[in-house]
């Protein structure tokens, strides 16, 4: 197997970490820990390596790595060729693996295709490894269908959150009914990311438009999932977690301070840089500083929130 085979529910590589400096007193800008709680090894061809590297030069200090499933021709996989997820990114193993190479720098999740007959035991086995969520989710299938519900009780008894990738017309069909999982899965922890999940921030969202543009009006689903449930957070990952911030700054601002026990930062990016304008995380990093109403608020979101959901020490 691999290096670490200890076995156990929670997030077995998380549990060992010392607490860190939230950083809060140095400086104008948050420069404590960052968790990015979304990236992909192997994402575009990006090497182990040149992954590490990308993280360190992000200033993240903790990654978690979210595997593809199963690369199979199925409906619920669109064209079977891409799992889900680019087809270049990898599967549970090499996350794992990469995660017990350096347990004091990654964090793994445990991911398949829904609606396979052997779902369950695979999702089970690499939460036993110390898989610490499930996800990303991103299959065509509907957000409350039996495959989706087979997952939200895998998460319950492991007690884990799921990160589910919503667009339209894509997947997760629909954002307009999540409400009622969250209803009935009020002891599951869910992280709402991707086009729509973002789009719908705004109570005008069109939603045909992955990128929208321009300002927002508060108390879209999003917005309102948000208020009225605990059990449901946000990732500011890729160029829709950015596109919510920048459209409309002014709204950003009081988002962030809205929801700041909720949010947590994400980057998604496949690049090799891991700064300046061809790195998405490094800018959802300068605009999440530049918009959070404090820099206590930042800390949540780079690093506390996450702490709190994922129970890191
Ligand atoms: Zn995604
Ligand atoms: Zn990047």
């Amino acid at each position: 197997m691999g290096v670490c085979t200890a076995a156990g529910a929670g997030c077995l590589f998380g549990l060992a970490r010392t607490a860190e400096d939230p950083g809060l007193s140095r400086g104008t800008e948050y420069t404590g820990p960052i968790i990015d709680i979304h990236q992909h090894t192997w994402y575009l061809g990006r090497s182990d390596d040149e992954l590490l590297r990308h993280q360190e030069i992000m200033g993240v200090t903790r990654t978690i790595l979210l595997p593809a499933g199963r690369s199979v021709l199925r409906d619920s996989t669109h064209d079977g060729g891409s799992n889900g997820l680019d087809a270049t990114v990898k599967g549970n193993r090499e996350a794992y693996e990469l995660a017990c190479r350096h347990p004091d720098k990654f964090l793994f999740f445990a991911n398949e295709i829904p609606d396979l007959p052997d779902t369950e035991r695979v999702l089970r086995h690499w939460l036993k490894k110390g898989a610490c969520g499930i996800g990303e989710q991103k299959f065509n299938a509907p957000v409350d269908s039996a495959p989706m519900r087979r997952i939200y009780n895998l998460a319950r008894e492991f007690n884990v959150p799921v990160l589910l990738h919503f667009q339209n017309g894509m997947y997760n069909h629909d954002l307009l009914r999540f409400h009622k999982v969250l209803e009935e899965f009020e002891d599951v922890d869910f992280i709402g990311h991707a086009q729509t999940w973002w789009g719908n921030i705004d109570l005008n969202h069109d939603q045909s438009v992955m990128y929208p543009a321009g300002p927002v009006t508060p108390g879209g689903v999003t917005d309102e999932l948000l208020t009225n449930h605990g059990n449901i957070y946000a990732d500011h990952s890729a160029g829709s977690g950015l596109n919510a911030l920048v459209r409309d700054p002014e709204h950003g601002r009081a988002f962030l301070q809205r929801h700041r026990s909720q949010l947590l930062f994400g980057s998604d990016c496949p690049d090799k840089l891991g700064a300046g304008p061809g790195c998405k995380g490094a800018q959802i990093i300068r605009t999440i500083n530049e918009l959070a109403p404090d820099r206590e608020v930042a800390a949540g979101i780079f690093h506390h929130n996450a702490r709190r959901l994922f129970r890191l020490a």
